[in-house]
């Protein structure tokens, strides 16, 4: 029998007045699993996320291990156990990276100062750069770091599905391979991953399944390694290289 998915999208579309971004879409996301979707600029990506997070209203369902969520809002999604990693990082640049990380677990601050430190130690081992720098200013630091620092503000609150919006906007291919790696790695410490990338070759390597979205519908889905050899994908994603 098959397993219940964590997160499964079903159905989902989204639409922006009379234009609809994101049509029809079916997604799983199990335990343990690193699934991502990729997809050309403006293919609706961000869109769903959103609406998966709660952020956008949608049509269809969004169910949590097995469970129908009626009324999908941030609050419930986050009380479910998800964190997204939005595009813009968010991050609060006048403030220190352990400020930074301390705001990410406020919801739990009624599980006491000692938990936060443990966290924010986990954390730590996780991005052992941040650690090092704990008290630099969270806008002196490069954009790698900074990616870094925006993930590990979201696993301050323990998500167990780890949503993130193109972490490799802006940074340099040798950094976005880094950074990606460390992702995949999450599922080690019990946090599944669901990754948008417009970086399709290096979301493929670190992906376990992926979903290719186009103009707003899920044209093409599979196992990663399978995508990468497939001829569409790299015709259509994979240029050259
Ligand atoms: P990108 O990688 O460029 O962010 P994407 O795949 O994430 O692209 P979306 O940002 O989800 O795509 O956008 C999907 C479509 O919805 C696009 O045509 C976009 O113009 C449109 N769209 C996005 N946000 C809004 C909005 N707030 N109002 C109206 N249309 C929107």
């Amino acid at each position: 029998t098959p397993r219940t998915p964590l997160l499964q999208l079903q159905g989902i579309c989204v639409s922006y007045g009379p234009v609809e971004a994101v049509h029809e879409v079916n997604l799983d996301v199990h335990e343990g699993e690193i699934v991502t979707v990729i997809g050309p600029n403006g293919a609706g990506k961000t869109t769903l996320l959103s609406a998966a997070m709660g952020l956008l209203p949608s049509k269809g369902s969004i169910s949590w291990e097995g469970q129908h969520i009626a009324r999908p809002s941030v609050e419930t999604m986050v009380a479910h156990g998800i964190g997204l990693v939005p595009e813009k990082r968010e991050l609060f640049g006048e403030m220190t990276i352990e400020d930074n990380l301390l705001l990410g677990g406020f919801s739990r601050w009624r599980r006491g100062q000692r938990d936060q430190a443990q966290r924010m130690q986990e954390v730590f081992d996780i991005f052992p750069r941040l650690g090092e720098r704990r008290l630099q200013i969270s806008s002196t630091l490069s954009g790698g770091e900074r990616q870094m620092l925006a993930i590990g503000r979201a696993l301050m609150a323990r998500p167990r599905l780890l949503m993130l919006d193109e972490p490799s906007l802006g940074l340099a291919p040798l950094i976005t391979r880094e950074v990606l790696q460390v992702v995949a790695s999450l599922r080690r410490h019990g946090v599944s991953v669901l990754l948008v990338e417009q970086n399709a070759r290096a979301a493929l390597q670190v992906a376990d399944r992926a979903y290719v979205l186009e103009m707003g519908a899920v044209a093409l889905s599979g196992d990663a390694q399978d995508l990468l050899n497939d001829r569409r994908i790299i015709d259509t994603y994979l240029g050259m290289g």
